[in-house]
């Protein structure tokens, strides 16, 4: 009876021992297996993280391309900007030296005409002998023959809008009008 008793209470403790045993590895294996868990997420965390740094990363690159390209934009809009203010800049002093030429033309001109006395064939109109000027009537107008007289007379001698020259007969059309002869305007003016 008492062997019994003991014998059954050295399998008790070799029970409780083995099932002590027993927790001791679940604990162990549920610890290794949180922080198997852990570790996996921790990579996820890792791979996002790279994920996202690399987005990010295009988008600053995409962004100073975009920067980059606004630049160049601006730069050739200045560049054309600089060409175009050039451009005016050389009209202008082509317009000033010209009209520095023609004021020494005018000058000389005057002087001649005072020398001789009287207006040059070319600055009065051939058919009705008054001298061109800016006022309307007046204008020097060029026919397709080269021969130039004013406004008025060709008007006068305007039929179904063609002029016959009066000094060559050559027919000139009117439907566009006779233009201005300009060099002769600028030295009568
Ligand atoms: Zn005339
Ligand atoms: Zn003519």
């Amino acid at each position: 009876m008492v062997r019994k008793s003991a014998r059954l209470i050295a399998a008790g403790i070799t029970k409780t021992a083995s099932h002590s045993q027993d927790n001791a590895y679940e604990l162990a294996a549920r610890q290794a297996k949180e922080i198997e868990d852990l570790k996996k997420k921790l990579k996820k965390k890792h791979k996002d993280l790279n994920k996202e740094k690399k987005l990010r990363s295009r988008q600053v690159e995409e962004e100073r391309r975009c920067l980059d390209e606004a630049g160049n934009q601006i730069r050739e809009t200045l560049a054309a900007y600089e060409f175009k203010e050039a451009v005016i800049e050389g009209s202008n002093v082509l317009r000033g030296l010209k009209q520095r030429a023609v004021e020494i033309m005018k000058r000389q001109l005057q002087e001649e005409v005072s020398k001789n006395g009287e207006s040059f064939g070319w600055q009065v109109c051939q058919i009705c002998y008054f001298e061109f000027s800016g006022a309307l009537e007046h204008t020097p107008r060029i026919l397709s023959c080269g021969h130039t007289y004013c406004f008025d007379c060709l008007a006068t001698l305007c039929k179904n809008s063609t002029v016959q020259c009066p000094f060559c007969r050559t027919v000139t059309n009117f439907t566009n009008g006779v233009p201005e002869n300009l060099a002769v305007l600028e030295l009568c003016e």
